[in-house]
């Protein structure tokens, strides 16, 4: 038996979305470009996916971009933004803990002549707003923060920041990677004040290699993808309808449940706390207002071997983020988590579906692990 606490790295697509992938694969097979009935049931297939995604975050269907998933929202939203709107005005301010997708692509925008201002937590761990109000400018083109980091579960301040910023620069564009927030933690497109907004299927019990982003009416984008205009010429390409049926069921499923799931999730996570509150040598590095889905905790041995002693007793957990492929991603870092305690880092990550049983195996897995395991 094995017991899965990797689901900030992905989660197990739920039965309505491979359902939903099934059908768009056997039945309603066509392109959803083509002109005729083959074609219009996959249209109709991708667009009530659309309207559900779309809903779900207070948005119209109109708003919403599929793309291959949120590693490309990304892409698109700092590269097609900037390419608009920073022909003149050549600074980007994004936050110092963002996913690769958002660091790497604003660090090769460095390289193309953009100035990037990088904003880090301040010696309490904790986002200001004021330090990114600072941070902008006459200059600054484009604010990129996430809502949720995926390595430790804190919740950043992306609404207060937006809505400052927006106030005193009315002409930046905003952009808020949900990844982790989607259908964990409420938000709505209006009331983050997010321009763009990106959003992945496989976080969220859908299919992986779909994502979306959302594009407030009156925002432009420069494709970075081109061809035959799909997505409204956005996102050239023949929509993947297996996944984006798979992703909308998925949505369709879990939007009425996130309160619900975030009082089961946060009983679990307190319960794992207090099976690990007298564990020597373990310090909990994730904060108690974060999001209760990571929790991420640092044990006294390096943590890539805790993991594999985690994955011979059945247990998957992550050290930081499963994308940066067990290097340390400097995130840690930036939350004032150096030296021993990064390098012991464990993050584990779960969904309502998680049960007490499973995290008492792990619990006494890492137990045993930091008794009887060497480095
Ligand atoms: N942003 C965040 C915060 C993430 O956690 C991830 C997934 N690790 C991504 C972006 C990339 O998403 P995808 O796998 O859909 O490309």
């Amino acid at each position: 038996m094995s017991v899965y606490l990797d689901n900030a790295a992905t989660t197990r697509p739920c039965e309505e979305a491979v359902a939903a992938a099934v059908n768009a694969m056997t039945v309603a097979y066509g392109n959803p470009s083509s002109l005729h009935r083959a074609g219009l049931e996959a249209q109709l297939i991708a667009d009530s996916a659309r309207k559900t995604i779309a809903a779900s975050i207070g948005a119209d269907s109109s708003n919403i971009v599929f793309t291959s998933g949120a590693t490309e929202s990304n892409n698109l939203a700092l590269r097609g933004a900037s390419a608009v709107y920073g022909r003149k005005k050549h600074r980007i301010v994004i936050s110092s803990v963002e996913h690769a997708s958002v660091e790497e692509t604003a660090a090769d925008l460095e390289t193309k002549g953009f100035e990037v201002v990088r904003v880090s937590p301040r010696a309490d761990g904790r986002f200001y707003a004021a330090d990114f109000l600072e941070a902008c400018s006459d200059d600054t083109c484009l604010l990129s923060m996430m809502l949720v980091n995926n390595e430790t579960g804190y919740i950043l301040p992306a609404k207060e920041v937006f809505s400052s910023v927006k106030r005193r620069y009315p002409g930046i564009i905003t952009h808020c990677d949900c990844v982790q927030a989607y259908m964990k933690i409420p938000f709505k497109a209006g009331t983050l004040n997010a321009d763009l907004i990106s959003l992945s299927a496989h976080k969220i019990h859908g299919v992986k290699g779909v994502g979306a982003l959302y594009i407030k009416k009156g925002v432009r984008l420069q494709p970075i993808i081109t061809g035959g205009k799909q997505e409204k010429g956005i996102r050239s390409g023949t929509e993947s309808v297996p996944l984006i049926a798979a992703f909308g069921a998925a949505a369709g499923k879990l939007q009425h449940s996130i309160g619900e799931r975030y009082e089961r999730v946060s009983g679990l996570r307190a319960g794992l706390l207090e099976l690990l509150k007298d564990t020597e040598g373990v310090e909990v590095n994730s904060p108690e207002d974060g999001s209760p889905y990571v929790i991420n905790i640092s044990q006294p041995k390096r943590s890539e071997i805790m993991l594999h002693f985690l994955e011979s007793r059945g247990v998957y957990v992550s050290s930081g983020s499963a994308c940066s492929k067990g290097q340390q991603s400097g995130v840690l870092g930036q939350f004032g988590i150096t030296g021993k305690r990064a390098d012991g880092a464990v993050r584990i990550s779960i969904t309502a579906e998680t049960t007490e049983e499973e995290l008492k195996i792990f619990a006494d897995a890492l137990k045993e692990g930091i008794v009887s395991v060497r480095g």
